[in-house]
């Protein structure tokens, strides 16, 4: 069993780290909050007092960071920990960050003979409680397969996406068109009601049709068509717009970086900067349903 190091305790990373002590892996763990080393140092984990001291002896490093200037704040530069880390360890950096930071990052570490792999997830704050996450992995396939039983404890699905970087890129695509479709079905939904129709009746309809995607299957955004749909609870829980916003914001800096044109995706970004200006950006990103009504 691998000696683990855990970088951030936040809504993902705490329940991560937990499931990989109830997997049996001894960890160290440290965030800049002293209460979320508390509250899995009765589960076992070894608080420090830093990156570096968690880092110390392990083999395995894994970040679970808010955006790129922390990741880079934690690993780069010559008090960053790839400056400490012994040759040989393997580091899985979990965080949703611009695909050009990941590459980086990448660079730093194999020039000092660390295997890194970029892995953000997908499956929200539930996914990570129940260890049922999706990994989409930028790297070497021989670190990965080393990695393999730390994703395990952690996520459902492990998808090799392909090289450095390649993990961020699968992610902002994939999230790109999750809200392209949410806003998509939420202006049709708007309208069908004002001319007159049933949500739910409209709902099932467009589910059942060439409409049909995820956010009618699982998420419709229209409140009470699905009980259990953030839409329905007042926009909570779920998926925060402002995390929307920032993961549309590295679609355009990966598309910008292609020089893809990707029209939907900045018309996304917009509208979900505007939410973001009228206050909502800590509710569902499904609350982008209340554009479309009066
Ligand atoms: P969060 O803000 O809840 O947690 C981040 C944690 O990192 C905080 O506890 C913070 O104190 C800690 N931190 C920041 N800088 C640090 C440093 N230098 N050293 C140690 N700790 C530090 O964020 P989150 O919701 O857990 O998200 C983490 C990442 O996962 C983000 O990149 C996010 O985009 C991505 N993500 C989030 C969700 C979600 O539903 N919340 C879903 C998928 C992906």
């Amino acid at each position: 069993m691998y000696q683990i190091a855990f970088i951030g305790l936040g809504h993902m990373g705490l329940p991560m780290a937990r499931n990989l002590l109830k997997a049996g892996f001894a960890l160290k763990v440290f965030d800049l909050v002293q209460a979320a080393m508390d509250e899995l140092a009765g589960e076992g984990a070894l608080p420090t007092s830093s990156a570096a001291e968690a880092a110390a002896g392990a083999q395995v490093v894994v970040s679970m960071l808010p955006a790129s200037r922390h990741v880079e704040g934690l690993y780069l530069g010559a008090d960053g920990l790839l400056a400490r880390l012994k040759p040989g360890t393997l580091v899985l950096e979990c965080s949703t960050i611009a695909p050009e930071s990941a590459r980086k990052v990448h660079q730093a570490a194999s020039a000092r003979g660390i295997a890194l792999l970029d892995a953000p997830v997908s499956g929200g704050t539930a996914g990570a409680a129940a260890g049922t996450l999706t990994f989409m992995i930028g790297g070497e396939a021989a670190a990965l397969a080393k990695a393999r039983p730390i994703f395990e404890a952690m996520g459902k699905n492990i998808f090799h996406a392909g090289p450095d970087g390649a993990g961020q890129v699968a992610k902002v695509c994939n999230n790109q068109v999750l809200a392209v479709q949410m806003i998509a079905t939420a202006e049709a939904m708007a309208m069908g009601v004002a001319n007159g129709l049933e949500p739910a009746v409209l709902a099932e309809i467009m589910r059942q049709s060439s409409g049909g995607n995820w956010t009618l299957e699982k998420y419709n955004p229209w409140p009470g068509v699905m009980e259990n749909a953030p839409a329905s609870k007042g926009y909570s829980g779920g998926f925060m717009a402002e995390l929307m916003a920032k993961d549309l914001g590295l679609a355009q800096e990966a598309a910008q970086h292609s020089g893809s044109s990707t029209p939907m995706g900045a018309l996304a970004l917009q509208l979900y900067r505007l939410l973001l200006k009228q206050g909502k950006g800590k509710q569902d990103f499904s609350v982008v349903q209340q554009l479309f009504v009066e």
